[in-house]
């Protein structure tokens, strides 16, 4: 229904002082509509705190959940602010660099004879002149396509799961999803994590074919796939689901 954003709300409210003072402000998006009850809060990001409510709770009321709330939001700031930066593993487009999509890499090869940027075999060709990483998403997609679906049909025949379709987006929310058709999205910027956290992305919606919210249910499909999965989960919040898409836009 209503979802409004308010700056700077953090600043002088009790226990948060400290937080902001760090940078950047942290926005609170407060999203109202009429099946929520009570009220619920996440984190996004270092900077994005989202509470969900119905349309009668108060300013007042809201202030007193975060503040309630405290510990476990700054926990979550705090792991997003020291989240692995991809930036230092994932270089730029120089004569030479290495970037590794879904774990094999790709040498980058600087040409006169190459008029835009584009992937083959084991090479990004690269134009000399300058070069905007966005020139290779068309192929990454395609890779992204490619890699994903293997990877889904081979989990789903094992484990006996089924969807109905895969698609590649650039949307900043999420590294997948899964709508109640079993139509699942993946993340285009999943081809620059390591393998397990790509597999633990994949499992997580193919559950989801079977169990469509986070319930005790749910978690039970991803460990009977995946032991080890709440290891990968924690290990994916350290990365920035943003760093490539930023540097496409
Ligand atoms: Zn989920």
């Amino acid at each position: 229904m209503a979802q409004e954003t308010l700056k700077g709300i953090f600043e002088g409210m009790p226990g948060f002082t400290a937080l902001e003072s760090q940078g950047r402000d942290i926005d609170l998006t407060i999203d109202r509509s009429l099946w929520q009850q009570g009220i619920s809060v996440e984190v996004y990001t270092a900077h994005e705190v989202l509470i969900k409510t119905d349309s009668k709770t108060s300013m007042e009321e809201i202030i007193a959940f975060l503040v309630q709330h405290k510990r476990f939001i700054l926990n979550r700031i705090r792991l997003y602010q020291d989240r692995r930066n991809t930036e230092d593993t994932i270089p730029l487009l120089a004569n030479g660099d290495v970037v590794k999509l879904f774990g094999k890499p790709y040498t980058v090869e600087r040409r006169e004879d190459v008029r835009w940027a584009r992937m083959s075999d084991n090479k990004i060709l690269v134009p000399l002149g300058a070069t905007r990483f966005g020139e290779l998403n068309g192929d990454i997609r395609r890779l992204s396509y490619r890699e994903l679906k293997a990877m889904t049909d081979a989990y789903a025949d094992l484990y006996g799961f089924s969807y109905s379709s895969i698609h590649i987006n650039e949307r900043r929310t999420a590294w997948g999803d899964c709508d109640s058709h079993k139509r699942i999205g993946f993340n285009v910027s999943l081809a620059f994590l390591p393998e397990p956290l790509v597999e633990y992305v994949v499992v997580h919606e193919l559950a989801h074919t079977r169990e469509m919210n986070h319930g005790r249910n749910f978690w039970l499909e991803v460990r009977r796939v995946l032991s080890d999965y709440e290891e990968r989960r924690e290990e994916l919040k350290r990365y920035n689901l943003d760093w490539y898409l930023d540097r496409i836009a």
